[in-house]
């Protein structure tokens, strides 16, 4: 795995709890993340990994726990914690009457981004979308809305970016140019949040890893720690740390027994 470019904290989420009607969906989360650090977040579905990212990126409301952006609480101190935040979601959704150039018109204006018109022609480059610059949101295949929302994300140059299942969706090309930028990014001190079920994906980029199950944080640390720490075989695949890491962790809900039982020894 690549080294962080430093270990500046960016992002701390501290007792992070969210429910949906009575029933935890995310349980007591506590984890932080240094800048240049690509952090690998991975569970089974529905084990919380979405509902974290979009309570960070102020799209749910936090009831419980404590999320700082740089210091800012995301509830109190909005503003300021978003500023440094860009977010990709698994299926997004551009906006039906504008072209793909006035998205990034429009993210340029909502992120005060100085002469931004050199990046954005660069971006659509990378991404391939100049022959779709003037094509509407509403007219974009699934593969392009996910290349669209990469370029507005990266545009303002986000000190945080988290990425849900960034890769649905992208051809070969698109593909390698999106693993390329998110390490780019990274190595320019970015804090980046891949989510991803893509285990060989996160096992390349990522420099720790952090696995939810049912809600609940079960390991938080490096693979090398992960192979240490999760009762595998030394040369262990992320894909067999998580089967087994999540193997001993299925059988109990959220705030039952072996989710109660403390996490291995992380970070
Ligand atoms: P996946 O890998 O399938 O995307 P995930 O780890 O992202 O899953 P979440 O989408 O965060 O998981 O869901 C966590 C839990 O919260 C699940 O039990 C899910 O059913 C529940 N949940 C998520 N969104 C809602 C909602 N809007 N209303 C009720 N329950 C929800």
């Amino acid at each position: 795995m690549p080294e962080p470019a430093s270990a500046e904290p960016v992002l701390r989420v501290v007792d992070f709890s969210k429910k949906y009607e009575g029933k935890p969906a995310v349980d007591h989360l506590t984890f932080d993340i240094a800048a240049g650090e690509i952090l690998g977040l991975v569970g089974p579905n529905g084990a919380g990994k979405t509902t974290t990212l979009r309570t960070i990126a102020g799209i749910l409301p936090i009831k419980e726990g404590n999320i700082r952006i740089f210091g800012f609480d995301i509830d109190r101190d909005e503003v300021e914690a978003k500023k440094y935040l860009a977010w990709v979601p698994d299926d997004p959704q551009p906006f039906d009457t504008l072209t793909v150039y006035e998205h990034l018109e429009f993210y340029a204006a909502l992120h005060k981004v100085q002469n931004w018109q050199q990046r954005a022609e660069e971006l659509l480059t990378r991404f391939e979308l100049q022959e779709k610059r003037d094509a509407l949101g509403g007219e974009l295949s699934r593969g392009m809305r996910q290349k669209l929302s990469f370029c507005c994300a990266w545009l303002p140059k986000p000190k945080i970016v988290l990425l849900d299942e960034p890769l649905t969706g992208l051809d070969p090309r698109g593909i390698r140019s999106a693993k390329q930028s998110i390490v780019e990014l990274a190595s320019e001190g970015t804090a980046v949040i891949l989510s991803s079920h893509l285990l060989d994906l996160v096992a390349e980029l990522a420099h720790r890893i952090l696995i939810l199950n049912r809600g609940r944080r079960i390991f938080a640390g490096t693979i090398a720690e992960a192979r240490a720490t999760i009762a595998v075989r030394a040369d262990a695949t992320l894909e067999e740390i998580f089967m087994t890491a999540t193997e001993n962790a299925g059988d109990s809900a959220a705030g039952t027994s072996a989710a109660a039982s403390p996490p291995p020894k992380i970070e």
